[in-house]
């Protein structure tokens, strides 16, 4: 039986190795003197616990450092292609999925339409040929993949990895990691979309050195990801961060799929912008809208607002303008409230571009307390459209950085 003692110290080891990885990842190429030095551990457990890394694979060395005296020092760097893992950004319309190396670089990726599909078995049918089809396409070995992370709109349980609600499908408590690792033999980790976003800007985007900030994913819902002091919050029944339920005063005419009136998203979401532009088109109060898309109102998109307010025309201007002062206002909610540096916005409507972001910034400004607003960057994420897709993989990053021994299979 493994005493107290044995399992205490294999969760030490377990932490040494965590940290030194972290601090490769973060540091490199540095040595093991200097690792021992911020880590405060002894050289002997920062070279056991090194040499345990090195045979994962995960660490190599590089290169010859500064020496303080003797011997030049070999430096350590993480070996980013040592493995890879599966991101997979479940969106309402289509899948898109990606396999990344240690870094997030992607190496390739492929997106399916769901083409109308809404039950869980089609869903998970199609998301189940996009990942094969990638893995496939890449033609790296099965035992270099650690695993699939996956980013999933609306409520997500991710200890037990059950999307506990999906409205643009409808779908509840439906057992999507577990339904995963079976069929792929592979660990599944799963949050809400927003939340892992927010985790892939952490590891890879604009938010590397920031411990307070804020990302706002304007799609086809409206979503967010909050640090807090470098902590990711879930909130008590993972349904922190639903900005796009914040009441505003914009009196929609239509209800909110949440089943209340006048939420951020029913004013500002892609699909909210492209009913408001047909309705108006319609009404014959958009006429370059209407020339843009050939009398055929369905074919508007956030793009063909984007593409008719670059070319001038009043009504899209106004259109974005105004989406941007809902966010704004609502942006200004979180700012008092949280106090973050920093405020990214991702998702398609993030590509109306200073349209949408000078009235956010004007609204921000107007309705967020100085002392909060003095030294904030608000702007688009860093890793733009790919920020699904590279924060669905962090999931499972954080699992392998977090516990690289329990890979040491
Ligand atoms: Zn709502």
């Amino acid at each position: 039986m493994e005493t107290f003692n044995t399992a205490n110290k294999s969760l030490i080891k377990d932490m040494n190795t965590s940290t030194i990885l972290q601090i490769v990842r973060t540091k490199g190429p540095i040595s093991r003197a200097e690792i021992s030095k911020i880590t405060g551990l002894n050289p002997a457990t920062v070279s056991s616990n090194t040499a345990g890394l090195m045979e994962l694979g995960l660490v190599r060395e590089t290169g010859i450092g500064v020496s303080s005296g003797g011997r030049k020092p070999l430096l350590l760097e993480l070996n980013p292609e040592a493995y890879y893992v599966v991101g997979v950004d479940m969106g309402t319309t289509d899948v898109a999925v990606g396999i990344t190396d240690l870094e997030g670089h992607i190496r390739c990726k492929s997106t399916l339409p769901f083409g109308g599909a809404s039950e869980p078995e089609e869903i998970m049918g199609i998301i189940g040929q996009a990942i094969r089809n990638v893995l496939d396409a890449s033609e790296i070995a099965a035992e270099r993949i650690l695993g699939i992370g996956m980013g999933i709109h609306g409520l997500v349980d991710p200890d037990r990895g059950i999307s506990l609600f999906a409205p643009a499908f409808q779908w509840k408590n439906v057992e999507v990691a577990q339904l995963f690792s079976e069929q792929f033999g592979l660990p599944v980790s799963i949050d809400n979309d927003a939340r892992a976003m927010a985790l892939g800007e952490k590891w890879f985007g604009k938010a590397q050195s920031v411990s307070n900030f804020f990302f706002l994913n304007i799609g086809t819902g409206i979503g967010s990801g909050i640090y807090l002091n470098g902590e990711l919050l879930k909130g008590a029944h993972f349904g922190a961060g639903e900005i796009g339920h914040i009441r505003i005063a914009s009196h929609q005419e239509k209800p909110c799929f949440c089943g209340k009136t006048d939420c951020l998203s029913t004013a500002a979401s892609g699909p909210a912008l492209e009913d408001i532009a047909r309705t108006a088109v319609h009404r014959g109060m958009a006429p370059l809208l209407a020339q843009l898309s050939n009398g055929e109102p369905d074919v508007i998109t956030g793009e063909l607002i984007h593409q008719a307010a670059l070319q001038g025309d009043e009504f899209s201007i106004g259109l974005l303008d105004q989406a941007g002062r809902h966010i704004g206002g609502a942006l200004s909610l979180v700012i008092n409230l949280l106090n973050p540096e920093m405020v990214l916005i991702g998702g398609g409507v993030a590509n109306g571009g200073d349209f949408i972001f000078q009235g956010i910034r004007e609204e921000v400004a107007n309705r967020s307390m100085q002392h909060n607003i003095e030294h904030i960057y608000i702007g688009p994420a860093g890793l733009g459209d790919d920020c699904g897709i590279i924060g669905a993989a962090t999931l499972i990053l954080r699992s392998v950085f977090s516990n690289p021994n329990q890979y040491n299979t």
